[in-house]
């Protein structure tokens, strides 16, 4: 990975604050219909109650904001997961709230791709089990190296596809995974960009710390969660700055995320990898984990998403991450299960010239 960042904004005065005055929303894309592969291998303690994810919101226009992930939830209709109790609130079981259709479709939850569900039920726990449609190869992915100065420039053209303003539903459904019964905990989100999930998990009393390399991607966060916030320079990592929530349960570092160490940033109780481990170059991949690993409590939680889909077809980034490799990366350290594969296949990746894509999720268990 290369280092070197041009940063054009001059460094404000130490603890200087910021308060949001204008709004940017980015377009989602993505409407193609797909088919859902639904694995289950053990993740939430109750089974999946099959339901249509996007009902619930027929015609509704969600707000783009962080309150919609415990509003959704308020408003999910009687005779479905009503008398579960509410993934919104710290420290009580939500796992069960995962939405599944028994080969239906439906709208996601951000309102760009449809995703129907089959539920397959409990089967093997092991990881090992999700391998369908895997293949153990990346191709010529492992050579293909985005610069950071690639990463900027998408922000500053807003050709960010990535980003879902809505958050993603796979930490919607797995929330009591990665929260394990505990409440105010410390939460990383490597390579953030400007998840709204940050936002979500901050509102439910955890403690959110966040890396990234853009600078107006972390601004556009706080701005667009009319979040005040503060800057000041990190002392320990030349050239990078820290914006924080007035507040202070919002840190978001805005370096590469090789720059960091568990003394600058401390260690963590839980990990939202979306977009990150994907968007790292293969070539970096085993330094990623590592430094993973050194920011680890040691029995934390890790969910972690991956994209599978065929990689001659497509150079990425999202990159795909072999499952085996996820073994062999992170094996020694973690109990490792894959939770579930979504069909998240849109125009999108027909344009890529894929003909399927999936999104894998997997908890990871820091053991040593
Ligand atoms: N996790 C976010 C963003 C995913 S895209 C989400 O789910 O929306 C990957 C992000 O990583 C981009 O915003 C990019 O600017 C950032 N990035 C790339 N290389 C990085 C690095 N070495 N350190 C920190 N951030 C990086």
């Amino acid at each position: 990975m290369h280092n070197t960042l041009s940063r054009s904004t001059a460094f404000h005065p130490p603890a200087a604050c910021a308060w949001p005055v204008w709004e940017s929303s980015v377009g989602l894309t993505g409407t193609a219909d797909s088919k859902l592969v639904w694995f289950f291998w053990g993740g939430p303690p109750t089974p999946p109650v099959p339901q249509t994810r996007g009902e619930a919101r027929a015609g509704e226009v969600a707000p783009p904001s962080a309150d919609t992930f415990q509003s959704r939830h308020r408003r999910r209709p009687a005779g479905r997961a009503d008398s579960r109790p509410s993934p919104g609130a710290p420290g009580q079981s939500s796992a069960g709230t995962a939405a599944v259709t028994a080969g239906g479709r439906e709208r996601g939850p951000e309102g760009e791709s449809p995703r129907s569900c089959l539920s397959l039920g409990p089967m093997d726990r092991s990881a090992g089990a999700c391998g369908a449609l895997e293949g153990s190869s990346i191709g010529s992915q492992k050579d293909r190296v985005v610069t950071e100065e690639e990463w900027l420039q998408k922000w500053q053209t807003g050709n960010i596809g990535f980003h879902k303003e809505q958050g993603h539903p796979l930490l919607q459904q797995y929330l009591d995974v990665l929260l394990n019964g505990r409440s105010g905990l410390r939460v990383f989100f490597p390579l953030c960009g400007k998840a709204v999930e940050m936002k979500w998990l901050a509102d439910m009393g955890h403690s959110v710390v966040g890396v990234e390399v853009s600078e107006q991607a972390l601004k556009e966060f706080f701005v667009e969660h009319s979040l005040p916030y503060c800057e000041e320079p990190v002392p320990e990592i030349p050239g990078a700055k820290k914006l924080q929530s007035v507040s202070a349960n919002i840190s978001l570092y805005c370096c590469s995320i090789y720059d960091l160490s568990s003394s600058v940033v401390g260690k963590f109780d839980g990990v939202w990898d979306r977009g990150a481990l994907v968007a790292v170059n293969p070539c970096d991949r085993q330094r990623y984990v590592s430094l993973m690993i050194t920011l680890m409590q040691k029995n934390s939680s890790y969910l972690l998403v991956t994209v599978s889909y065929d990689p001659n077809k497509h150079k990425g980034p999202p990159f795909y991450v072999p499952e085996s490799e996820i073994k062999s990366l992170f094996g020694n350290h973690c109990e490792i299960k894959c939770l579930e594969k979504v069909d998240d296949f849109s125009d999108k990746h027909r344009k890529w010239g894929l003909d399927y894509f999936l999104e894998v999720l997997y908890i990871l268990k820091f053991v040593a």
